[in-house]
């Protein structure tokens, strides 16, 4: 007889045609799942392996199917196609499909022995009656071995892509409790995880599976704008030296306008910087886009819009040029830097005056919302706002603002920011801002 374990890596072999499992942290939440004792819930970058979590385990249970519930009819149609590269047989039932290819998907599922291991639904369809009718008779022949929801994170009004109908899906977890359920999701704050086990109900104690958000080699820092000389010297100095080794930089800036104006002035004085933002011409962005990941230009400036589908691991800085909306976006934006794990650096320039117009476009959203649900996430805006304030007007780790968001415990930071590394010196760079900022 081979163990659990044994059985697990055969699967992930003979059916996925992985060698080894991605991470510990993937093994692990993979053999809990494989247990069906508690309901899972799991967190991991995107990129890092999370369907995995339910696609294995849901090959272990002969004649069981695992429905999953998922956002976006794109995203189910490539999972279903991936998995149907595998040969593993993965399927459907949504508003798209004819109602032949329905009634197949529904009469191989009804079948004494269904040959489809994974059913793709969207949670609008979860509240259908065709789809009630067939949970109900697949609950009653105990033909379903889990319930996993993806990308979780849309359950809660916290999150940036709040889905009402996700939250009919907590009404399933409560009517079929023998079911184990799964909950995915990229990065959720503490908020959002809350939410995540709240409304989906999910059965306590539920096992949780985590990326800890501390990145060790990250040094972050924050210089004030109104304590340096000249603004591009200061960034081509710095820049040239992180760069010393290799590796390439991002320059985030808030405005288009900006994006612009630091490629212009850092190419003059001798950094040569490529802009990108949506306002540029398809051809034009797709050039500094290339010209970036090829290495040929090592510095890009950039709005917010740059960054998604960027895989290179060898940024060796991220420079915030104006101060970053949130902690999320903070966090995952200069989180481009070091992804190769080794050292690199995350620099946020402040100053009042970028803090005054994004606190006067804030108030402006607020003050022309037509109704309160608008007014709500305007002030929520704000007060997620005056989060990075804080974060940039206090002595305080840079790191624990980041573990504070994410729940996760207070990380061993010692010197991987400026406050711990010499908190004398910030005090000192602290208490000028303070000071200028009273005249
Ligand atoms: P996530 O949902 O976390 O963003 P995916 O589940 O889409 O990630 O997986 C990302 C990629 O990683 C996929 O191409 C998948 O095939 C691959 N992958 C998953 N697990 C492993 C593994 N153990 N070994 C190698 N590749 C893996
Ligand atoms: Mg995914
Ligand atoms: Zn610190």
């Amino acid at each position: 007889e081979i163990s659990k374990e044994e059985q697990l890596l055969e699967i992930l072999e003979t059916s996925f045609g992985h060698k080894s499992f991605k991470s510990d942290l993937q093994k692990c939440a993979i053999s809990c799942v494989a247990k069906r004792r508690h309901d899972v819930y799991i967190s991991m970058p995107t990129g890092s392996g999370k369907s995995l979590c339910f696609q294995l385990p849901g090959l272990l249970h002969k004649n069981k199917v695992t429905i999953v519930f998922s956002p976006l009819l794109a995203l189910i149609k490539d999972q279903i196609d991936h998995l149907t590269k595998l040969k593993i047989e993965a399927d459907s039932i949504n508003s798209k499909m004819g109602s032949s290819d329905r009634n197949r998907v529904i009469n191989d599922l009804k079948s004494i022995a269904p040959s489809i291991k994974f059913l793709y639904i969207t949670p609008e369809q979860a509240a259908t009656e065709t789809f009630q009718n067939l949970l109900d008779s697949l609950v009653r022949y105990n033909k379903i071995a889990y319930i996993a929801v993806d990308e979780a994170h849309c359950v809660s009004e916290w999150g940036h892509d709040f889905r009402p109908d996700y939250l009919k899906l907590g009404k399933l977890r409560e009517k079929y409790m023998k079911i184990p359920w799964i909950a995915l999701t990229a990065t959720a704050s503490r908020q959002v995880v809350d939410d995540i086990a709240k409304q989906l109900k999910l059965k306590q104690p539920m096992a949780k599976f985590k990326t800890p958000s501390f990145r060790q080699n990250l040094f972050y820092d924050l210089v004030f704008k109104n304590s340096i000389q000249s603004d591009y010297d200061h960034i081509k100095h710095w820049a040239e030296k992180k760069l010393k080794d290799g590796g390439c930089g991002i320059i985030y800036c808030r405005t288009r306008d900006n994006v612009e104006k630091l490629a212009y002035n850092l190419t003059k004085i001798g950094l040569k910087t490529v802009a990108y933002h949506a306002g540029l011409k398809t051809a034009e962005r797709n050039g500094a886009q290339e010209d970036w990941s090829s290495g040929k230009v090592k510095v890009i400036s950039a709005t917010n819009s740059f960054g998604m589908g960027v895989d290179k691991s060898n940024v060796r800085f991220v420079i915030h040029w104006d101060v970053p909306q949130n902690v999320a976006a903070y966090y995952q934006e200069s989180g481009r830097a070091g992804r190769d794990g080794l050292q690199s650096f995350c620099r946020l320039y402040y100053s009042r005056d970028d803090v005054k117009s994004i606190t006067f476009l804030i108030q402006q959203d607020i003050n022309r919302s037509k109704n309160t649900s608008r007014e709500k996430l305007g002030k929520r805006a704000m007060d997620n706002f005056t989060e990075m304030i804080n974060y940039s007007e206090r002595l305080r780790c840079r790191h624990k603002l980041f573990s504070d968001y994410f729940g996760d415990p207070a990380p061993e930071c010692k010197d991987k920011c400026d406050a711990c590394k010499s908190p004398e010196k910030l005090q000192k760079a602290l208490d000028f801002f303070h000071k200028l900022g009273m005249d």
